[in-house]
């Protein structure tokens, strides 16, 4: 196991139990014996990241599913939203568990660059996560004047799209095809504000246009916290070579999903493909950095964000063997890719106090 910090650019923590009803305080074989197995074999857990060693987590503040999206008859009903305001209570109620779990002393929440590396002094004792928080879809910001409330709770960084949201053209989960559009007048509305406030703009599921838009007006503060290669993987759910270029030419970086339908297009329908990371990992990691360098490449897992043990790779059991990733990028890049790059980024772009 690394003997570093690792980092994690996105795990859907409090999605899980605030939508889905799972209990992220047992571990993730302990989950497997009384969960149905409905949303795949589990894989994250609180005890599993410290575990694992894994030091810091941005974890993501999600609205639920908006209908149009997903279907009337998506399971279970209660993460469903048709009105913005379900999908503000459910990402304030995402909060309020976080900082629960602060209070309880099962995490520390990190809000400022000095917390980080207050963080990472007392991490070395007691491998406590430490986690930036990540809004998925900025749905539950109602007006763009709330902006500083939601920076006052903590979170640090949004991502303005999941699939399309009151600001922008987005590109969900599942899309193998390219979407036209970008940001609308409320999108650069708010890119501008969270620029102004200090926020972090996560750039995943978001089109090609909108992506380029917000380039165009400097955001100064980029990151994809999980997509890969759409050389590899061809749709815009993924990131472009010039996009990927243009996150790093601002010294951002790019979490890579460990999701196997996103890592090798042929997964699944042809059953003799196992999908590795020594092997599918590695094509995308040796990609992306081919066209940003090593010290832009990271991991955004994504594991448990809607798929399970059965669709990652095959060297993961559980979010403690995310340290296996050294097998799929160069022994000068290891320690950058499992932590190290993800740490440079938040200390520069993470408010100094
Ligand atoms: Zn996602």
């Amino acid at each position: 196991m690394a003997d570093f910090p690792i980092v994690d650019g996105h795990l859907d923590l409090a999605e899980n139990v605030t939508l889905f009803g799972r209990d992220l305080t047992l571990s993730a074989h302990e989950r497997r014996a009384v969960e149905d197995g409905a949303l795949g074999s589990a894989t994250v857990s609180l005890p599993d990241l410290v575990r694992g060693g894994i030091a810091v987590v941005c974890a993501t503040v999600t609205p639920g599913f908006l209908a149009a999206d997903v279907g009337e008859d998506f399971e279970p009903r209660s993460a469903i939203y048709h009105r913005r305001e379900e999908a503000e209570a459910q990402a304030l109620a995402q909060i309020a568990l976080y900082e629960t779990w602060e209070r309880q002393g099962l995490v520390r929440i990190l809000r400022t660059a000095e917390d980080l590396e207050n963080h990472l002094g007392r991490w070395h004792q007691d491998r406590r996560p430490g986690l930036v928080l990540l809004m998925e879809g900025a749905d539950p910001i109602l007006h763009v004047r709330d902006l500083a409330d939601w920076w006052g709770r903590g979170l640090r960084m949004i991502g303005l799209t999941y699939g399309d949201t009151f600001y922008g053209r987005g590109v969900a989960g599942g899309s193998t095809t390219f979407t036209r559009g970008g940001l609308t007048p409320e999108g650069f509305a708010l890119l501008e504000a969270m620029a102004q406030q200090g926020f972090i703009w996560d750039v995943s599921h978001l089109t090609e246009d909108g992506i380029r838009e917000g380039l165009e007006r400097g955001f100064p503060r980029i990151c994809a916290s999980h997509a890969n290669a759409q050389a590899l993987m061809p749709t815009d759910r993924h990131l472009s070579d010039s996009n990927l270029g243009a996150i790093a030419e601002r010294d951002g970086v790019i979490g890579l999903v460990l999701y196997n339908r996103f890592l090798e297009p042929g997964w699944k329908s042809d059953r003799t493909i196992e999908v590795t990371l020594g092997e599918h990992l590695r094509r995308h990691a040796d990609h992306v950095a081919r066209v940003t360098g090593w010290e832009h490449v990271g991991i955004g897992s994504d594991l448990d964000g809607g798929f399970g043990l059965e669709s990652s790779p095959a060297e993961i059991d559980t979010v403690a063997d995310l340290w296996m990733i050294e097998t799929a990028v160069p022994a000068t890049a290891r320690e950058g890719v499992l932590g190290g790059n993800w740490l440079r980024f938040l200390r520069r772009t993470l408010p100094p106090q």
